[in-house]
């Protein structure tokens, strides 16, 4: 798995690739941190997102993750897919709200795509509607069924906790995963510019700790993912899950081996900022060289740095 890797300068392997493919969502999350996401209408095509993969392999990226906005609003997506997966990744995947996942599963699993992420905060269809502003949590219960059934092997549901919101739901979504083979991650809330960040924080983050505690108690066995942020996994009566907490920056950026490029093409060096962008996309259409390109990856990751320093 590490063969051939670039190191940036804390000598953290890039190992992953998330590719923010639009800004464009059908439903608008009342905290959502619009991944990745600038003030641009401009969006990469399948080519150039091929081109960006290519490169991206050539430096020793070993799996790709496609993101958004919402991906599945891109309409070539089945096509991007089959181009990227010609590569040869080892892993590709994507983060997805899952409302249009039902009529896409089959065709992305055909072209490639290896698994799912599927956002999904509640069960509730009031607190659905609270949350994203939209009735579609019935599409989305589809979608990842339908993922599941046509094997984008492991389908993960993510689920952001949030104070009085959905904070007592974990069992109800671990039941649920369980029954369906599903793997739940539990996301702690991070600052979105969405709301207004002193109310935001103060009304909904919910500190993961006491959770985490809790599932270690339960737990049959825990297992920690060193290039991923160091996440904890836990086992526990034949189900999974998963806690991811940006919130902890030492621990999430000393783990950090991912690397994202913005929907208007720009290599972003770390998820917690955007004073460190690179410009790639004009490059590529301006035909420069696969060494050059590959140059330009490597500025991107010797921005590299660790939030709290
Ligand atoms: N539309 C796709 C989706 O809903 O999965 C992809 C984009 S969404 C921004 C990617 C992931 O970021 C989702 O799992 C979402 O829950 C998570 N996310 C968004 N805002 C967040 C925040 N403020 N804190 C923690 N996670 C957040």
């Amino acid at each position: 798995m590490l063969e051939n890797v670039t190191l940036d300068k804390y000598e953290r392997p890039i190992i992953s690739l998330r590719i923010t493919l639009t800004n464009r969502c059908n439903v608008n999350c009342l905290y959502c941190h619009h991944d990745g996401m600038v003030k641009s209408e401009d969006e990469m095509t399948a080519d150039e997102l091929y081109t960006i993969c290519r490169v991206a392999k050539n430096i020793g990226v070993k799996k790709i993750r496609l993101s958004g906005g919402e991906p599945l609003l891109k309409k070539d997506i089945v096509e991007i897919v089959e181009k990227i997966s010609s590569l040869g990744f080892k892993d590709i995947s994507m983060t997805t709200n899952g409302i249009l996942l039902e009529k896409y599963a089959q065709d992305l699993k055909d072209a490639g795509l290896d698994r799912v992420n599927v956002s999904l905060d509640t069960l509730d269809r009031k607190t659905f509607e609270y949350i994203t502003k939209k009735d579609y949590l019935e599409d989305a219960r589809k979608g990842i069924l339908k993922a599941a059934e046509v094997g984008l092997y492991p389908v993960k549901i993510n689920m952001v906790i949030m104070r009085d919101i959905n904070q007592n739901e974990i069992d109800d979504m671990f039941k649920f995963c369980k029954k369906h083979g599903i793997v739940l991650q539990l996301i702690e809330l991070i600052d979105s510019e969405n709301c207004d960040e002193d109310k935001f924080s103060a009304e909904y983050h919910y500190n993961l700790d006491d959770i985490e505690s809790e599932l270690a108690d339960i737990a049959d066995e825990v297992h920690e993912r060193k290039f991923m942020q160091g996440r904890k996994k836990y086992y526990i009566n034949g189900g999974e899950i998963e806690v991811v907490k940006p919130v902890d920056n030492s621990t999430f950026c000393a783990n950090c081996s991912r690397l994202r490029i913005t929907p208007d093409g720009k290599i972003k060096p770390c998820l917690l900022r955007n004073d460190n962008l690179v410009e790639l996309i004009s490059h590529i259409r301006n035909g420069e060289s696969e060494e050059q390109l590959e140059e330009i990856f490597i500025n991107g990751i010797n921005n590299r740095e660790p939030f709290n320093q």
